[in-house]
């Protein structure tokens, strides 16, 4: 086996206000592959998120230890720009659309702050959710929730990612809505060999889609396995979780 493409170890994680958000937290994923993480409100998972791809100076968090490698090299305290222009993109908690600006427009955001070899073209984003394209000129704003998560995957998607990280992506949507977007991601990251890491906090929906997870607990991995084992382990991780 080669070395993971992304490696999180021992990571520490606090905020200004004195939040200890991550404790001694530790994931790997390797290219192509579907990852979980997975817990309850305030476990930690936005916190790592923003950690792995390089945003927790946005939020006034400071690493205190531990250390983050991407593709060999270490990631820990790079710019969130240079995560992204290498690879590393987020469909973020809430999806971090611009509501006043065109669904087009917030594709174009994020094109322009791509190099050359990492920008996907919009005709990509047509045709995989060709709603999109009907309403290209519309105000984002004024879509459907459902609609604008397929708006912030195929922003994510535009800058042709090697790891995605998606933080809540189910959070407010219709059940169906969420699976339709699971699968055309799960094909869309099978097809270009992405890795997906989905941090949610719906644990059954999660483990329909990946291939195995991590719990997170008051910021430490307090469970690891397939999806399979998890799901029916029976042990401490599925009645924590209340999927027994
Ligand atoms: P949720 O599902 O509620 O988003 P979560 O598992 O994503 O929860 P985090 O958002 O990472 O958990 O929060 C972990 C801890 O860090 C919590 O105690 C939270 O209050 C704190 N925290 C998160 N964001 C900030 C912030 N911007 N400033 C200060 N503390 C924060």
């Amino acid at each position: 086996m080669g070395e993971p493409l992304l490696e999180v170890k021992g990571i520490d994680v606090a905020y200004a206000g004195g939040a200890h958000a991550l404790r001694e937290a530790g994931i790997d994923i390797s290219a192509g592959e579907r990852v979980g993480i997975i817990g309850a409100n305030g476990a930690g998972k936005t916190t790592i998120a923003r950690t792995i791809t390089c945003m927790t100076r946005s939020y006034r968090a400071v690493v205190r230890s531990g250390s983050v490698h991407y593709d060999g090299r270490d990631i820990t305290r790079w710019p969130a720009h240079r995560a992204l222009r290498n690879g590393i993109v987020t469909i973020p908690e809430g999806r971090g659309i611009i509501a006043n600006m065109t669904v087009e427009d917030n594709l174009r955001l994020v094109l322009v702050a791509l190099p050359r070899n990492r920008r996907g073209s919009l005709t990509e984003a047509w045709s995989m959710y060709p709603v999109l394209g009907e309403r290209r000129r519309s105000m984002a704003g004024l879509l459907s929730g459902g609609e604008q998560q397929m708006l912030a995957v195929a922003r994510a998607l535009l800058a042709r990612p090697r790891l995605i990280v998606a933080d809540e992506l189910s959070l407010g949507l219709a059940p169906k809505i969420v699976k339709d977007l699971l699968a055309g991601l799960s094909l869309r990251a099978a097809g270009e060999g992405t890795a997906v890491l989905l941090i949610e906090q719906a644990a059954v929906l999660s483990l329909q889609f990946v291939d195995r997870a991590y719990v997170l607990d008051h910021g430490r991995v307090v469970s690891t396995g397939t999806s399979d084992e998890l799901r029916h382990g029976g042990d401490m991780t599925a009645r924590y979780l209340g999927i027994e």
